[in-house]
């Protein structure tokens, strides 16, 4: 850790005792933790629901520190969430399943009453019997016509809230794949797709490519502006990233301010006019602290470009990319680089 981040991380602390002693609430692990997010303001939603609180209360109780810890901090708060929807699912299923064997029994009575009845009518010398048997079969028809369509009613409700079940489940999984602050992928989708994606490039011999991103000189923005406003330009970034690729490309944030890009069916080349252009769009945005109007000038980004040599592990294929992007840095930043660059034979004849 360098001495910035010590600095922002003492100043994050202290900030977030200060919202504690003034809300009079408990320095616990937990009420550190809430507020001190909070001071970073990576979690946007969090943010948002204290900063609805405080407007509408001018403070945070601690009971309600309690209730955002477990609805925005909470580490099993994605896994309760999947075990909730998960028993829903299961219950949903027993229910089902209860039904189709009610109705199967209806249907089996309802066999029983037909075979009685072609037994009862071979047998049968009078209109009076006769009719009684059809009284009785109409009343049996009935039952079941009943039956069924309560069963339909039941199915058709079963069926919405299965509906509803998956969609909530799709949310959970939407959730825990997607980076909070910049809304684009995280590291976790990153690394289950780059794993698909060299399965994929192995089995149909296609050329792959990896692009790792990283904004320059971006402590100095976060020391000069403040690291809100560095989280704006994250964003910005994150956008940029998603405005240029197409199909099947998945951008992600691979770490702090580091973007990794995969693109299947790519090979090298096309992989560096796509870095080029998303390193050309960032440099073009002139940047505007929202709450004054104030410039803040431009940012540039350096990038390392990999194709995917068949047989290699994934991770050998980010060290790749992520030599080529420290190359970029060291051959003075602001540029795309790959294993063919002079720089980056250079780098590993030092190295
Ligand atoms: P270089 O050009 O060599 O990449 O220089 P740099 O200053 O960008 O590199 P360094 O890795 O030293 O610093 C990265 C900085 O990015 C430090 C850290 O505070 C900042 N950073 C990392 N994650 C976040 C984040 O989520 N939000 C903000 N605002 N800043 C972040
Ligand atoms: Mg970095
Ligand atoms: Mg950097």
């Amino acid at each position: 850790m360098d001495t910035g981040d010590f600095d922002r991380s003492i100043a994050h602390g202290e900030s977030a005792l200060n919202y504690l002693k003034t809300y009079y609430t408990p320095a616990y692990p937990r009420n550190y933790e809430l507020w001190y997010t909070y001071c970073v303001g990576f979690n946007k939603s969090l943010n948002e629901a204290i900063n609805r609180l405080l407007k509408r209360n001018g403070r945070v109780s601690p009971a309600e520190a309690l209730k955002l810890y477990d609805e925005f901090l909470s580490p099993t708060r994605l896994t309760d969430r999947v075990e909730e929807v998960g028993g829903m699912v299961s219950n949903e299923i027993d229910q089902i399943t209860e039904m189709l064997t009610g109705a199967l029994k209806t249907t089996g009575a309802y066999g029983n009453s037909l075979d009685g009845a072609r037994e009862a009518l071979g047998t049968a010398g009078d209109r009076q019997t006769i009719a009684a048997i059809a009284r009785e079969l109409a009343l049996a028809t009935k039952e079941m016509y009943e039956n069924n369509q309560k069963l339909e009613a039941r199915l058709l409700d079963s069926k919405a809230q299965i509906s509803e079940l998956k969609d909530s489940l799709e949310a959970i999984r939407y959730e825990s794949l997607t980076d909070q602050l910049t809304g684009i992928s995280n590291r976790k989708h990153f690394d289950q797709s780059l794993t698909r994606a060299i399965q994929e490039a192995e089995m149909s011999g296609r050329p792959m490519s990896l692009l790792l991103g990283d904004i320059d000189h971006f402590k100095s923005f976060n020391d000069l502006h403040g690291h809100q406003t560095g989280d704006q330009v994250l964003r910005l970034v994150g956008q940029t990233l998603k405005n240029n690729v197409k199909g099947r490309d998945l951008p992600a944030r691979y770490g702090g301010e580091e973007f990794g890009v995969i693109l299947p069916e790519t090979p090298l080349q096309a992989a560096v006019q796509l870095a080029e252009n998303i390193r050309k769009a960032i440099k073009a945005k002139e940047l505007v602290k929202r709450s004054t109007g104030e410039s803040l000038g431009r940012i540039t980004m350096s990038f390392g470009a990999a194709l995917f040599r068949p047989g290699e592990l994934s991770e050998d294929l980010i060290h790749r990319a992520d030599q080529c992007l420290y190359a970029a840095k060291r051959a003075g930043r602001d540029r795309v680089l790959t294993e063919t660059d002079d720089q980056t034979e250079a780098l590993s004849e030092v190295a």
